[in-house]
């Protein structure tokens, strides 16, 4: 980096005070909740492992969709807390949580007050039923927690009309900012299950320290040294999600994943995900021709950011995914995408129909433009 590059980075003045406040309510707005935006200076890794610790108690009985590695993290981090925890996973690994899954686990164990999922991920590509788990919890009176990290901009997600009560996000995955800061958003009848005797306190994981030393002091100066670089890159992506549009940003995702599996048929490999609406917006997984070896196929891709790479997690290790969130959620990605992935098919010797691949992926585009 030259120095006059440098300068950007440095002497970088304070993010002004009164703005923290402003931040949190563009997020709410974003989220749609009345409820309470903390800013937590940290990864969202950070936030989530905060709401765990905050939460966990022996009083919380949660029922932990394990979907994705995050969810295996968040179930340990519940149990260090005292809580008792039952983790439900999916019949096969890196797919979506079946309702009926969740129903049976609710009515096996009617104890459960607390229900902690993923919304969508990017680790295989798949989107959990997230309306259908928050009423059967909300029917239960159990809290709803979800990892919105990767689904925030990609998928909707109403808090208060789906009865979410706590929800965490990153600025970046599909808001395509900065990982450097986080938010948990929650519902106000969430505080008295946090505001308790041995709660997690003067720690960076209690969010009761959020409330005492910012929410209760009227959201202005935030305690410690806050990073006035990840504060304004959290401006920028808010600034830049506004101007599109938070529906038009979800739209664009489904575009982009509508088209990618559009093409699928004419590459002659098939999604990971069967149906539409239980894969994720943000990435498309797709199950490679059995002759062909994963780590050669890695291999053939041409140099360049590809968007492909191995999927995470599903058994077999026979799939890879399509990145298109962000930025990437757009026509020339996408196109360039499937193009790098038929022709590194042909290279490892499958017969893809790539101009084919290519031209029903732009059809979608063109269809919905
Ligand atoms: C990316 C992601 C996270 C955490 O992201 P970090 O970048 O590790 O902070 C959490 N949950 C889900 C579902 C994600 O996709």
């Amino acid at each position: 980096m030259t120095v006059d590059a440098a300068a950007e980075f440095l002497d970088v003045p304070p993010f002004p005070a009164s703005g923290f406040a402003t931040l949190a309510d563009r997020i709410a707005a974003l989220l749609g909740t009345g409820g309470d935006v903390l800013l937590v200076q940290g990864e969202a890794i950070v936030a989530l492992e905060a709401v765990a610790a905050s939460l966990a108690a022996p009083t919380v009985h949660a029922l932990n969709i394990a979907t994705s590695p995050y969810g295996a993290l968040f179930g340990g981090w519940l149990r260090r807390g005292g809580a008792s925890v039952t983790d439900l996973r999916p019949a096969v690994a890196g797919r979506p949580i079946a309702i009926e899954a969740v129903a049976s686990a609710f009515a096996a164990d009617t104890g459960i007050n607390a229900v902690a999922l993923a919304h969508a991920e990017s680790a295989t590509g798949m989107l959990n039923p997230l309306a259908e788990i928050a009423a059967l919890a909300r029917a239960r009176g159990a809290l709803v927690i979800v990892d919105a990290v990767a689904s925030v901009g990609g998928h909707a997600l109403d808090m208060d009309a789906l009865g979410v009560d706590v929800a965490v996000i990153g600025p970046q995955k599909a808001l395509g900012g900065s990982s450097g800061l986080s938010a948990v958003a929650l519902a106000r009848r969430v505080w008295p299950f946090l505001d308790r005797p041995g709660a997690t306190a003067d720690s960076i994981l209690s969010l009761m320290d959020h409330k005492r030393l910012w929410l209760d002091r009227g959201r202005g100066a935030l305690p410690g040294m806050p990073s006035a670089l990840e504060f304004r890159a959290l401006d920028a992506a808010l600034a830049r999600i506004e101007a599109e549009g938070i529906d038009a940003a979800v739209a664009r995702h489904d575009r982009a994943a509508r088209a990618v599996r559009a093409s699928l048929p004419k590459l002659g490999v098939d999604p990971w995900v069967e149906n539409l609406a239980e894969a994720s917006a943000l990435v498309t997984a797709a199950v490679l021709p059995d002759r062909i070896d994963r780590a050669a196929f890695l291999d053939a891709l041409p140099l360049g950011a590809t968007g492909i790479d191995a999927a995470i997690g599903e058994p077999g290790g026979r799939v890879v995914r399509i990145n298109h969130t962000g930025s990437r959620a757009d026509r020339e990605p996408v196109l360039a995408s499937v193009t790098a992935f038929g022709l590194t098919l042909r290279r490892c010797g499958a017969g893809p129909d790539v101009d084919g691949a290519v031209a029903a992926a732009a059809e979608t585009f063109d269809w919905f433009d």
